[in-house]
């Protein structure tokens, strides 16, 4: 077992390093530099590790608080493998069938499996032409996925030309891959349901699909194609998996300790003040939102590439209000994913992202775990967690007003639409607002996703991971490359390492 690294204010060993954040990018990060032989320190400003991958408990209930969708899980069993272990010894994940089943405002609902039979009869419901329609859309984000992975995802992005590469850019182009999300999947689909219901995705990264580019229908194709997967005891296990992983390989990791800014020598990060201890390492990388490491830990005069008037342009993703409910109801035809997406979905994207408003008519989600793990609640009663897309903290919301209002029109549509009289029977609650985002996680303008995904913040045009002012400061997570989500933040660890092997061979 390695030593942590010694509160000292010297300069320490050459192989030494601190990762502000004990996300899954940072915990993914430490784990694959502690194979390489680094000292890992991990420095979490809270209590328990896992960032916006969390969990609380309250009063015999366990909500996973932030991601609930595991999807591409290669990328997990990759990190394990590199690291000499098997992802399969440190938890247990079930996949999930059907994957989730979609509200529409007509009433009308589809579920989506990955099981290709069922789910194209589904889709005939809807259209008669619907399964020839996906399976030529399918065969279109199959061959997206394929490029992009190569090409966009798992690459660390030097120069321009790294991104626009012509052979993979005319492979995408060819297939309508940087047309605008909903347009490329209103190519394939006639039904405006079966439009929403191939292009919504984009929402999990915080964009509209009538701004994202179309290559983000590979969120699309990772859920019917790769499947969608649930990891016993909830969401918060593969935060404990990752924790496990990096003490197992001798990292050190210390919660409830916030870094209150990172020390630059001579253009150079040598280490991180904590209050009035200074920890000293040969690299430093911020896994806490990219935004905010920047802008409240690096002194400007340090970065003037990225001046706050740069970093204030950038543009965040939406966020998120989330309600955590114990419930003493059986929840009948509720599955362990649900989708209702409202009335004119078009204008509901219109008010979070351009008017900036709490949604009048919501669209929403619910995670209902205890579905797959009944271990999660009191026997009998269901976790409940009901996450509506809203507005980052760019907007003049009266969230307190908003939130009862909101709340109530959640509990009326489950009950009208799926006869789910939840309203008097919720034991318990918690409620999170893009306001907790900001204070827990210092998210900038408590974005639940980080930065936005259109284009000219994809890829290249993302703030990169490694600082063009300051050596060895690095950074790792959902606002860098390749962006956010648990599989491009595990992808961004991978990135980061590379890099840093790639400097120290110099
Ligand atoms: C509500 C919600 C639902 C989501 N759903 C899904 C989903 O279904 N599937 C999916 O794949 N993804 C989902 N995501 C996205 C996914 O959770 C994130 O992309 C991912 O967890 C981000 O990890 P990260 O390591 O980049 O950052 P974070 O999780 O933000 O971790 C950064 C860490 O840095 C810490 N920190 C900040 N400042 C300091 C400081 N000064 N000192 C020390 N520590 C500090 C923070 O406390 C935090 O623990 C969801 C996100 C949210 C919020």
């Amino acid at each position: 077992m390695k030593k942590p690294i010694i509160k000292t204010s010297k300069r320490p060993n050459a192989k030494s390093v601190i990762i502000v954040g004990g996300g899954i990018g940072g915990l993914c990060t430490a784990a694959r530099l502690l194979k390489n032989g680094y000292q890992v320190t991990v420095v979490e400003k809270e209590a328990k590790v896992g960032g916006r991958a969390n969990r609380i408990t309250q009063s015999g209930y366990t909500f996973d608080t932030g991601p609930t969708l595991l999807m591409m899980t290669d990328v997990l069993y990759d990190t394990f493998s590199y690291c000499g272990k098997n992802f399969d010894d440190y938890i247990e994940l079930i996949q999930l069938e059907p994957n989730y089943q979609v509200a529409f405002a007509d009433k009308s609902k589809i579920t989506v499996s990955s099981n290709l039979p069922k789910f194209v009869k589904e889709l005939e419901r809807f259209d008669p032409k619907g399964p020839e329609q996906f399976y030529k859309f399918f065969a279109a984000v199959s061959a997206i996925y394929r490029i992009s992975r190569a090409s966009f995802i798992d690459t660390n992005f030097d120069k321009m030309l790294d991104f626009i590469n012509p052979k993979s850019g005319a492979e995408l182009l060819k297939r309508r891959g940087l047309s605008k999300l909903y347009n490329f999947v209103a190519h394939y689909f006639k039904d405006e349901r079966l439009r929403q219901l191939f292009s919504f995705q984009s929402m999990y990264l915080g964009v509209s699909p009538h701004e994202a580019p179309a290559v983000y229908s590979v969120v699309s194709y990772m859920e019917t194609g790769l499947g969608i997967w649930y990891p016993k005891g909830g969401m918060y296990s593969l935060s404990v998996a990752l924790a496990k992983l990096v003490t197992d390989l001798g990292g050190d990791i210390q919660t409830s300790t916030a870094v209150d800014e990172i020390i630059i020598e001579d253009k150079v990060a040598v280490g991180v003040k904590i209050k009035n201890t200074q920890i000293m390492a040969s690299t430093i990388i911020a896994n806490a939102d990219l935004i905010y490491s920047y802008q409240d830990l690096v002194d400007p005069k340090f970065r003037p590439s990225m001046p706050n008037t740069k970093l204030r342009a950038y543009k965040q993703a939406s966020s998120a209000l989330l309600f955590y409910w114990g419930v003493d109801d059986p929840c009948e035809n509720m599955l362990h994913h649900n989708v209702y997406l409202c009335k004119d979905f078009k204008n509901n994207l219109d008010e979070i992202f351009h008017q900036k408003v709490l949604p009048r008519d919501p669209s929403f989600y619910t995670y209902i775990p205890t579905k797959t793990d009944p271990s999660l609640a009191p026997k009998g009663k269901n976790v409940f967690y009901v996450l509506v897309p809203v507005p980052n903290l760019d907007s003049n919301i009266n969230w307190e007003k908003g939130i009862e209002r909101i709340k109530n029109q959640v509990i009326r549509r489950l009950k009208s639409e799926f006869g789910l009289d939840i309203g008097s029977k919720i034991k318990t609650e918690s409620i999170f607002t893009p306001q907790d985002f900001e204070s827990k996680f210092n998210l900038h303008k408590g974005s639940a996703f980080g930065l936005s995904h259109h284009f000219f913040q994809s890829g290249y045009f993302r703030p990169h991971n490694k600082s063009k002012n300051i050596k060895n400061l690095y950074f790792v997570g959902a606002s860098t490359y390749p962006g956010g989500g648990i599989p491009m933040v595990t992808l961004s660890a991978k990135l980061v390492t590379e890099r840093i092997l790639q400097d120290d061979k110099k």
